[in-house]
C-alpha cells in the first residue's frame, strides 16, 4: 500500500461501530479503521490532527502492550497508524456515505486528521490453497461473562440477573430494539456444550449488535437497529447449506434446515474451545461459585446431564473472560475509587501524566495493573490502579471476537477405491479449519466511569420496575 498514491476505488464500505468506520482493500486483506465524530461537529473536528493520531496512536500500544498480554499474543493484531492524503480521505467518505446504514448516520466519519488505523482484513484470511467455498467468518461480541460479587452491589438482583440480560429490557423498553434477545453471556462463557449451542443459537434468532456473518468478506447476515423486520434466517442458511452438505451431496443433498443450523452451531462451538493461546489443557469450572448462571437464561438447569464442562485454561473464552473480571469491585464499589482520583487530579493536576490516566499504555502501565494489592492503603496510587483495572475490563467486554472458518481443500473424489476412512469421512460436516482473533480493543477514556455509574442505575431500575418479564 502506498501511502502518497491512494485511490478511493481501491477501497470499499466494509462496516462500523459507535466509535469507528472501517473500509476495506477490493484486493489487499487490509482494512482501515478511521475515527467517527457526532455529526453537530462535523464542521468543527473535536480535536487537532495531532490529537487524533495520538489518539489512534494509544490504541495501538494499548491493544500490543496491554490487551494482547492479558489475552494471548495469538488472538490480538495492533495494527499501524497511518498518515493519508486529506484528499483520499475526503473522496472515500463521500464515496461510502450511501452504503452506511441511516441508523449509524447520527455520526461522521474524520475527514481532517488524515489519521486511520491500518489492519489486517480479518474477514478476508490469506489462503493458501484454493477452498471450495469461500471462508465464513462469524464476529461475535459477547459481552460479559460473570455475576459481580455480593460484596460490592447495592441491588441483590445483580448478583442473581447478568448486565446483558437487564440490558435488554432496558433496551427493549427503549425502542432501541424491537425483540429481545434470548442470548445470555454467560451461557456461552460456560465452557458446557448445551448451554453453549443455546447460546449462539439465539444470537443467530436476534443478532441484535452481538453478531455478524461474513462470506468471502462480505457481511452477509447482521440486524439493523430499531427495524421491525427479523433478519433473514433463511437467507443465511441458504449461504449455509453448501457448506455443510454431507459428502459432497451423494449422501444427503436435502439436508434439513435445521440440520445445517445444528452444524453450523457446532461447528462454531468447536472453534471457540478449541482456540487456545499456549499451553492449556487444564479446565477452568466456576460452577462452584455459583456466580456463572444468570436467572434471566432461559436454559433449563436439569438439562445440564453431563456434568459441567468449564473453559479449558488459555481458551480464547476463558482469556476474555478473566480479563472481564478485573472489574472486582463492580461499578459501585469502584466509584469512590474514581472520585479519590478525580479529587487528586483536581488538587495536583500535574499528576495527571505520573499516574498514566491518559497513557502512555506502555510496560509500566501493565505492572501497576498486574502488580496492584489487593488492600487499599488509601493511596491515589491504589485508587488509580483499580481504575485501570476496571477501564481495562470495559474494552474486554466491549471486544469482539472473529472465528474464520476455512472450508478443507478436499477436492471432489471419483476414485472407485476409496479408502473406507475417507468414505468414513463424507458422513460427517465438511470439515474446517478455523482461527480466532479479537478486535476492537480501544483503551476506554476515565470520564466513561461516571457515565456507567449512571447507566448501571438506569438499567437495574428500570428491570426492577417491569419485573423482569418477557413480553
Ligand atoms: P463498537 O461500537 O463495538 O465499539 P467500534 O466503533 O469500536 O465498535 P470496531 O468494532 O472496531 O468499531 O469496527 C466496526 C466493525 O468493523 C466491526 O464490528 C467489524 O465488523 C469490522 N472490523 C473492524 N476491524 C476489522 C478487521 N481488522 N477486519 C475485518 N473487519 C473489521
Ligand atoms: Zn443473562
Ligand atoms: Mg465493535
Ligand atoms: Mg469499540
Amino acid at each position: 500500500m502506498e501511502l502518497d498514491r491512494m485511490d478511493e476505488n481501491d477501497w470499499k464500505y466494509h462496516g462500523e461501530g459507535n466509535k469507528s468506520l472501517v473500509v476495506s482493500h477490493v484486493q489487499h486483506c487490509r482494512v482501515l479503521r478511521l475515527l467517527k465524530y457526532p455529526a453537530e461537529d462535523s464542521e468543527n473536528p473535536p480535536q487537532t490532527a495531532e490529537q487524533a493520531f495520538r489518539q489512534i496512536q494509544n490504541i495501538v500500544d494499548f491493544t500490543s502492550n496491554v490487551m494482547s498480554c492479558l489475552l494471548g499474543e495469538k488472538f490480538v493484531h495492533s495494527g499501524e497508524v497511518v498518515r493519508l492524503p486529506l484528499e483520499f480521505v475526503r473522496q472515500l467518505s463521500i464515496k461510502i456515505q450511501h452504503q452506511r446504514p441511516a441508523w449509524r448516520c447520527d455520526k461522521v466519519m474524520d475527514i481532517y486528521s488524515g489519521c486511520a488505523l491500518c489492519l489486517p482484513n480479518l474477514t478476508s484470511p490469506t489462503l493458501h490453497q484454493p477452498t471450495p467455498t469461500p471462508p465464513l467468518c462469524i464476529e461475535i461480541k459477547p459481552k460479559c461473562g460473570f455475576l459481580p460479587s455480593p460484596k460490592h452491589v447495592s441491588k441483590d438482583i445483580k448478583t442473581r440477573v447478568c448486565r446483558y440480560c437487564m440490558h435488554q429490557h432496558y433496551k427493549v423498553a427503549n425502542g432501541k430494539w424491537k425483540r429481545h434477545s434470548l442470548y445470555c453471556p454467560l451461557d456461552l462463557f460456560s465452557g458446557n456444550r448445551q448451554r453453549m449451542h443455546f447460546a449462539i443459537r439465539h444470537l443467530i434468532e436476534e443478532p441484535q449488535n452481538n453478531l455478524k456473518v461474513f462470506k468471502g468478506g462480505q457481511c452477509i447476515y447482521s440486524s439493523k437497529e430499531g427495524s421491525d423486520e427479523s433478519p433473514d434466517t433463511n437467507s443465511l442458511l441458504h449461504h449455509l447449506r453448501p457448506y455443510f452438505l454431507r459428502g459432497n451431496n451423494r449422501v444427503n443433498g436435502h439436508m434439513t434446515t435445521k440440520a445445517v443450523l445444528n452444524d453450523f452451531i457446532q461447528v462454531l462451538g468447536n472453534a471457540l474451545l478449541s482456540a487456545a493461546g499456549g499451553d492449556g489443557g487444564q479446565v477452568t469450572d466456576r460452577t462452584g461459585e455459583g456466580r456463572s448462571f444468570c436467572e434471566a437464561s432461559l436454559f433449563n438447569r436439569e438439562r445440564i446431564r453431563h456434568g459441567s464442562q468449564g473453559l479449558p485454561t488459555n481458551n480464547i473464552l476463558s482469556r476474555i473472560l478473566q480479563t472481564q473480571m478485573l472489574d472486582s469491585l463492580d461499578i459501585e464499589g469502584l466509584y469512590p475509587l474514581y472520585c479519590r482520583v478525580e479529587q487528586h487530579l483536581q488538587d495536583f493536576p500535574k499528576d495527571r501524566t505520573g499516574l498514566q490516566i491518559d497513557g502512555p499504555y506502555d510496560q509500566n502501565f501493565l505492572e501497576k495493573v498486574q502488580k496492584c494489592s489487593m488492600e487499599d492503603d488509601g493511596s491515589v496510587e491504589y485508587a488509580a490502579a483499580k481504575v485501570h483495572q476496571y477501564r481495562i475490563a470495559m474494552t474486554a467486554k466491549d471486544c469482539s471476537i472473529m472465528v474464520t472458518l476455512v472450508p478443507s481443500g478436499e477436492e471432489e473424489d471419483d476414485d472407485e477405491d476409496l479408502s473406507s476412512q475417507k468414505r468414513l469421512r463424507d458422513f460427517r460436516p465438511q470439515a474446517f479449519s478455523s482461527s480466532v482473533s479479537v478486535l476492537d480493543l480501544d483503551p476506554k477514556p476515565l470520564d466513561s466511569v461516571p457515565r456507567q455509574l449512571r447507566l448501571d442505575q438506569k438499567i437495574v431500575s428500570c428491570y426492577l420496575r417491569t419485573g423482569g418479564t418477557l413480553p
